[in-house]
This record gives C-alpha cells, structure tokens and sequence, in this order.
C-alpha cells in the first residue's frame, strides 16, 4: 500500500512531512517575515489586506477569528475597527512576533481585544458557532488538509457567519503571468537569500502559490465544505483573489 502523499511545494511528502517542513518554514523566516512581506511585494500586501478587511468589514462587538494570523497584519487592522480579534496560528514564534507588535503598537481608544493562540487550523479547540467572522489570510495554502480546515471553519462560525480567505492565486492575464513566474522562480529565492538568509522558504513560497488550485476550483472547495453564497474576488487578474462564503 502506498502512503498518502500531499505537495510541498514540487516535492509529493507524507502529510506530517509537510506540516513539519510549513512549521519550519515559518519559524525560520518570522523574525524577517513583515519586513520580507514588503519587499516581496512592494509594499502591495497592504493595500490587498486594507481591501481584505473592508470585505469582511468587522463590527465594533463582533468576535472574529483570525486563523494563521502570523504576525497579526490582518487582526490589527480588525481590531482597529472595534471587533474581538483571536489570533490563531500553529506556529508559536510568529504569534511570538505579532504579540510583541501588539504591545508596541499604538491603538485607537475604540479598538478591540487582541487574543494569540496556538492553533492547528484543521482541528480548532474553540466551541462550534461561537465567531461572527472567519479570516484567513496567506494561510491556507499551506494547510496540509484544507478540506478539514473549511470544515472547522464552518463549524466555529456561529449561524449566519461570514468566511472570508485572501490568497495568491493563478494570475490570468496574458504579460503579467510570465512576469510573475520569472519573478517567483528567479527573483523571490534570491530576495529571500538577500534579505532573509534563506532562499528555500521562499523558493517553497513560490512553489506553494503554483500548486494552488485555481479560483473556481478553491471556490468548489469552500461549498463542498458547506458553505453558502460562495464568491471570488479576483485582484490583479488573479495574482491574489478574496474568496468568501457564509454559514447558514
Ligand atoms: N495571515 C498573516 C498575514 O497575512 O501576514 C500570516 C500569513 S503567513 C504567509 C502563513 C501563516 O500560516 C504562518 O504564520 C503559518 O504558521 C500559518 N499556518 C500554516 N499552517 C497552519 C495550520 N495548519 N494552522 C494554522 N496556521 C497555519
């Protein structure tokens, strides 16, 4: 019998395989995470999340979880607007980078609470219906079992919850596609190297993108797992796109 096998990046691993290598990953790359996010992408992450958050557009009250959270880019500009952020990630030393940011940053007086738990996405320790909103930002393509995660996500949205992911996807336009694959295959694992110490993370991180399904296929994915009133949003012809869902 042969064992199950899931990508990381190009390379077929066994599912614990790959959760190790992701935790890896991350441990080695969050110290220089958020400085690496703006050079990557010339500061256009901020402008894909500040778009992200007005999709989800969080309620001052509203209890949200931020799952893969990381270094707390998304949960920050959530509390800002008044909602109860958890932070959940399965790797400990980004949430140890996101709680540090949290203390030093300068907050609104009408901001919400900021919670950081360590948490694998695919099987959440939280109650079933207890959040208003479910997040995900730049995490799930490298959960091992994304299925189990949209399964736990709809689960701990309470009735009439929103599901709301932001990911790179598969860029459709003619020109830009081309670019984007020099870019990742030659430039990313250099940056990396340059700015990071670390071509291979980012080298999986150019790899990871490309074995991700393509927007309608994660879009199937979120319905099959239950959700209703699915949508994408593609961004820049499908280099990120904001996929969305609801509990009913
Ligand atoms: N959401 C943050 C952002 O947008 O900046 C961080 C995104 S970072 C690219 C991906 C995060 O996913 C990492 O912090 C990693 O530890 C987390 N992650 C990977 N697998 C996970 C899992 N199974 N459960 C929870 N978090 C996971």
């Amino acid at each position: 019998m042969t064992e199950e096998t899931v990508s990381f990046g190009y390379e077929d691993v066994t599912p614990q395989e790959k959760t190790r290598r992701v935790g890896e990953v991350f441990t080695s790359v969050a110290r220089k995470y958020d400085i690496m996010n703006d050079a990557m992408s010339a500061g256009m992450h901020r402008l894909w999340k500040d778009k992200f958050v007005r999709r989800v557009k969080p309620q001052p009250g509203e209890q949200i979880l931020d799952m893969a959270g990381g270094t707390g880019d998304i949960a920050f500009r959530m509390a800002d607007k008044g909602a109860d952020i958890t932070v959940a990630d399965i790797n400990q030393e980004m949430l140890d980078v996101g709680a540090e940011r949290a203390m030093e940053r300068e907050e609104s007086e009408r901001a919400g609470s900021l919670v950081f738990t360590c948490q694998n996405a695919e099987e959440v320790s939280f109650a079933s219906n207890t959040f208003d909103a479910y997040t995900i930002a730049f995490g799930i393509r490298n959960v091992t079992f994304k299925d189990r995660a949209l399964k736990e996500a709809l689960r701990v949205l309470k009735p009439g919850g929103r599901f709301y992911c932001l990911e790179f996807s598969t860029v459709e336009w003619p020109g830009l596609r081309e670019a984007y694959d020099v870019y990742s295959d030659k430039v990313l694992p250099r940056m990396g190297q340059a700015i990071a110490g670390d071509a291979d993370s980012y080298r999986y991180l150019a790899e990871s993108i490309r074995k991700f399904p393509p927007m309608p296929e994660f879009e199937r994915m979120i319905r099959d797992a239950g959700f209703a009133n699915t949508k994408v949003e593609p961004i820049l012809g499908g280099l990120v796109a904001i996929h969305s869902g609801w509990k009913i």
